[in-house]
């Protein structure tokens, strides 16, 4: 099993996509995602330019070997980038393995902890009617747990809401499925904390007043608010019992979640931005988060994310893995598979590929009564279709930035 071709290969069905696919020498093929949303060329030319010459004439066997020698050779470490391409290789490596083993690779990680995975999808609407509906469909499409996103008065582009122009304007990509918009600048949305703080308790009360007291709810701050905002979110949705608080301050300061969960006992979640293990130290060891977001794809890979997981598990801290369109099929595989093996999986957020994107990934994972199961294929479950990825070239596409009303640039 020594690595005899490694091909990064970018392609854009619905959105940008980077994939590692490592070759052996008795011919086993290997997955990676290494995709790094709005910033993808960065990773292809990390792998391209510095990774793949170091891997031709490896062993593939010694995966942990090839993570340490990828992290510690580099001495830069860390980063979304450096870490997204450790990751790809990371799991193109188990892919191999798992498939030498002819086994599913959850087998190879000890098997499964469960029987299913159980996942949340996003609903949203500008005003209550439409956020409504879009909790019905998802009820209707078997989700049993459901993230909220609503408008704010007096604010007209607002993350995660979908709005009709804005369909028209990405090419028939909805938006809260997508946020990443295709063109030469990133679009300019709005924020106002003070209108976010006084709104979002009244929809919390709404939806809970529809739909009951049972339906878990969860909901994204996306790092916009100061601590004492934080705080002050985290009691006041206290009543609508979330499951959880996501991203609520700028994931950066680890301290600040401190001065939050002096207040709040609204479960926190964040890490989705973080890439290592150092940047979790601090909020494990103080039990300052109940829900761990990375994904496998910006976490160094199975190796890496196992290992923050685990020691997540000593504080009863649980899985809660990143998972929006930008986490390409192969890196969602990588996370099913994760999940089903580790004891303390919490919840896994999904939101489905279009039909584009799943005709170039082909993929043997299961979506039934609201459990996602990654399948019984030899490694992690995933084809790439190089015909159908050829049709789609990259295009240049950025994530929105905020400015408040007076022009500031404020966390998006
Ligand atoms: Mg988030």
């Amino acid at each position: 099993m020594i690595i005899d071709r490694a091909e990064v290969v970018v392609t854009s069905p619905d959105r940008n996509f980077v994939t590692l696919k490592l070759t052996t020498d008795d011919g086993l093929t290997g997955l990676g995602d290494a995709t790094l949303n709005g910033r993808e060329l960065s990773v292809v030319s990390y792998l391209r330019d510095h990774v793949v010459p170091l891997l031709l004439g490896r062993d593939a066997a010694r995966i942990e070997d090839t993570w340490q020698f990828l992290y510690r050779s580099a001495y830069w470490r860390r980063g979304p980038v450096t870490m997204a391409a450790i990751a790809a290789v990371d799991v193109a490596l188990w892919d191999i393995k798992a498939k030498a083993a002819g086994m599913p690779l959850y087998q190879l990680l000890g098997g499964a902890c469960r029987s299913g995975l159980l996942a949340y999808g996003h609903a949203s609407g500008k005003e209550l009617p439409e956020l409504f509906d879009s909790v019905r469909e998802h009820q209707e499409q078997g989700f049993r747990a459901i993230r909220i996103q609503s408008g704010v008065p007096g604010l007209v582009n607002i993350y995660g809401i979908a709005s009709n122009a804005r369909f028209e304007a990405n090419a028939g990509v909805r938006y809260d499925h997508e946020p990443a918009q295709r063109g030469a600048l990133p679009a300019e949305e709005d924020w106002d904390s003070r209108a976010y703080l006084r709104h979002l308790p009244t929809v919390f009360e709404a939806v809970r007043n529809e739909f009951g007291p049972e339906l878990p709810l969860l909901h994204d701050a996306h790092h916009r608010l100061t601590p004492i905002q934080a705080a002050r979110l985290g009691r006041s949705l206290e009543p609508y019992d979330l499951f959880w608080l996501e991203d609520c301050t700028p994931a950066e300061n680890q301290e600040a979640l401190r001065l939050v969960r002096r207040h709040t006992v609204t479960p926190l979640a964040i890490g989705e931005v973080f890439n290592t293990v150092w940047d979790y130290q601090q909020i494990i060891r103080e039990q300052l988060i109940d829900y761990v977001r990375s994904a496998v794809t910006h976490t160094g890979g199975i190796t890496h994310l196992r290992r923050v997981l685990d020691f997540a598990a000593q504080y009863q801290i649980k899985s809660g893995m990143h998972g929006p369109t930008d986490i390409s099929p192969v890196g969602m595989a990588a996370a099913l598979h994760l999940g089903l093996a580790i004891h303390n999986f919490g919840i896994q957020e999904y939101m489905p590929h279009g039909a584009k994107t799943n005709a170039v990934f082909r993929q043997t994972f299961t979506w039934d009564n609201g459990l996602l199961h990654p399948g019984e294929q030899p490694g992690i479950g995933v084809d790439l279709d190089l015909d159908e990825a050829g049709k789609y070239p990259y295009a240049q596409a950025y994530l929105p930035f905020n400015r408040l009303a007076d022009g500031t640039v404020h966390d998006w």
